[in-house]
């Protein structure tokens, strides 16, 4: 697998599948969220509301992954993930790392090659930059996954430097 960094916005990878920075209602929200959604269009939002009737009635746990369509996106599916909030005491470096692992996991059954991600939980949810790609990078890198192209894609430049410095 090739781990590689990207500056810029997540909805124009062309990739097969983006992750998403969800929240655990899959209704849709700010940051990454936001953004996909808007350029998706609703196609990810009606099958969002169909998983949460189906299987994620309480929502999406966090750690947890699912995939959708990803509508308009130059990308094949969206595969949205919880990841969780700073600031709550929750075993929470797990949770962040179960969010990669489970990702690619739901990327293997999708059989995705290229898959993007953003920085999880690094936006609304709180967490430190530099710990965020720690964790990150590591869960990748231990990973057992088909996936053959990882990029991370950082919205700003100060985001890609504390990764390429991890990196
Ligand atoms: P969370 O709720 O998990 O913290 P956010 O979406 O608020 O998720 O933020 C996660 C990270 O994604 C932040 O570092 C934020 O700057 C970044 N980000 C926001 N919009 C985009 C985008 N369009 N493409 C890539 N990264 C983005």
């Amino acid at each position: 697998m090739e781990i590689t960094l990207v500056q810029g916005d997540i909805t124009e990878q062309q990739v097969d599948a983006v992750v998403n920075a969800a929240n655990s209602s899959l209704m849709g929200g700010g940051g990454v969220d936001g953004a996909i959604h808007r350029r998706g269009g609703p196609e990810i939002l009606e099958e969002c509301r169909k998983l949460r009737a189906s299987q994620y009635g309480k929502g999406l746990p966090t750690g947890q992954a699912v995939a959708t369509t990803a509508g308009r996106l130059p990308a094949r599916w969206v595969i949205h993930t919880v990841g969780p909030v700073h600031s709550r005491s929750e075993g929470r470096s797990e949770l962040l790392a179960s969010c990669y692992r489970e990702s690619l996991r739901v990327a293997d059954e999708l059989g995705a090659r290229s898959v993007a991600f953003p920085a999880i939980s690094t936006g609304v949810y709180g967490w430190p930059m530099d710990d965020a790609a720690r964790i990150a990078l590591e869960a990748v890198r231990q990973a057992d996954t088909r996936v053959e192209d990882l990029r991370f894609v950082l919205f700003d430049a100060a985001a890609y430097a504390v990764f390429e410095a991890r990196l």
